[in-house]
């Protein structure tokens, strides 16, 4: 059984082909800057290393033409027809607590839910269409990267709003990057050699998008996020949290639109919004230590802000077994983990200085124990690989509807 999987960002698109037999990647790469100067789409199979190719890419559509003309000209498939399904990554599930088959109420939810993501979900639909249309035959999933949130008690997801908006409209700390959080869990449990059942564990998925999650026995607890894309933790361009009283004070001293509140909190804020430098974190820290003051105060407020979290989600799981490292930050900062992690040893996490700057993860050995001897917590880099775990999620899709069709015969 083959799966495609397709990850739409704003303005990129990650792609892997699955044989899920063996669970192996035949094909897999990005398109970086969709709709801007320079883009290029990087790529690798199964049996080549990486290439790349510098092309203009104008849209999604665009995109996928690039992606499929070179899935086909090197070869893991001859055909697209021989790929029976698409995981489509989605960011806000809405009502759906898991995977589905992709229809028409599947696209109003997942429209529904844009202003809970607004710069995801846009092209996150567009990457849909343009697909069906290319793929028509293939069954089209959508994964959403809230599925694995859906276990955080009431306690913990209510807003202390008037208590309709839980009831009735369902607003609660829906939490994202859920396939991250599921995956790197499942992989420092199999690392450890120990029953994920038997295990509690922080996970930190640090990278553009950034969430804390407090991982019970395999089942998320509590989590950064919310039910939209913006509290917890300062990200590139996304504010984390913010005192709520002040966001209708600046509105009318400011006289904002919603709309531009709404900019301004997902686009203008976070690293960008600190720093005035960008929203990718090595050029910020690049100007950090270049002497840049704002600079240097938004990656310290990064790290402060993970640490306060980490110490959130520790209480929340009275223990913590092992901390995990993952996203594009967290895999590849030495610093920001040293930093995150100072101060901490009498409450269990002991780094391993050496260690922790000699990580170095590959396809073969994605998980670096970078913990002391002696450090209560294991703590854990991992690399995240959401991919595979939306295949899995599209495979489960696949077999219940398997399995529904037998069960009416
Ligand atoms: P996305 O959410 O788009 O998948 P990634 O997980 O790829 O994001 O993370 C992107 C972030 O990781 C960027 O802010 C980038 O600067 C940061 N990053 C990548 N490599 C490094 C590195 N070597 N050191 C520090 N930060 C890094």
């Amino acid at each position: 059984m083959r799966i495609f999987v397709i990850n739409s960002g704003s303005s990129s698109m990650k792609h892997t082909l699955f044989e899920m037999d063996q669970e192996q990647v035949l094909f897999s790469g990005e398109i970086e800057r969709i709709g801007l100067e320079g883009s290029r789409h990087t790529f690798r199979t199964n049996s080549n290393p990486a290439q790349s190719k510098d092309l203009p890419v104008r849209d999604i559509g665009e995109a996928l033409d690039e992606v499929f003309s070179t899935l086909l000209s090197q070869g893991p498939v001859s055909s697209l027809d021989e790929i029976p399904a698409v995981a489509h990554r989605i960011g806000h599930g809405g009502k759906y607590r898991e995977a589905v088959r992709i229809d028409r109420d599947v696209i109003d939810e997942i429209r529904r839910m844009t202003p809970m993501i607004p710069l995801h979900h846009p092209a996150m639909i567009i990457g849909i269409e343009e697909c069906v249309r290319r793929m028509p035959k293939a069954v089209h999933c959508a994964v959403f990267d809230t599925w694995f949130h859906w276990t955080i008690p009431d306690e913990a997801a209510i807003y202390g709003l008037p208590y309709h908006y839980f009831a009735e409209r369902g607003y609660r700390r829906t939490g994202f990057h859920g396939n991250s959080h599921a995956y790197v869990s499942a992989k420092a449990a199999e690392y450890l050699d120990k029953p994920i059942e038997r295990l509690k564990i922080i996970t930190c998925h640090l990278g553009a998008g950034a969430s804390l999650c407090a991982v019970d026995r395999g089942r998320s607890i509590d989590t950064t996020l919310g039910m939209t894309a913006v509290p917890g933790l300062i990200m590139g361009s996304r504010a984390g949290d913010v005192d709520t009283g002040l966001i209708p004070i600046i509105m009318k001293e400011d006289n904002l639109s919603p709309d531009r509140m709404i900019e301004m909190l997902f686009k203008q804020s976070g690293l960008i919004g600190i720093s005035g430098v960008s929203r990718d974190f090595r050029d910020v820290d690049t100007a950090a230590q270049a002497g840049n003051l704002r600079a240097k105060l938004a990656v310290a407020a990064f790290c402060y802000q993970v640490k306060r979290a980490i110490g959130s989600m520790l209480m929340a799981l009275g223990r913590c077994d092992a901390l995990v490292f993952t996203g594009g930050i967290g895999q590849n900062s030495p610093t920001v983990r040293a930093r995150v992690l100072d101060g901490t040893e009498d409450l269990g996490f002991r780094l391993d200085a050496k260690k922790n700057t000699q990580v170095s993860l590959t396809d073969t050995a994605p998980v670096a124990d970078i913990s002391a001897a002696d450090s209560r917590t294991r703590i854990l880099v991992v690399e995240t690989f959401e991919e595979l775990m939306m295949a899995r999620q599209c495979l489960k899709v696949l077999e219940g509807t398997k399995q529904d069709r037998i069960e009416q015969q």
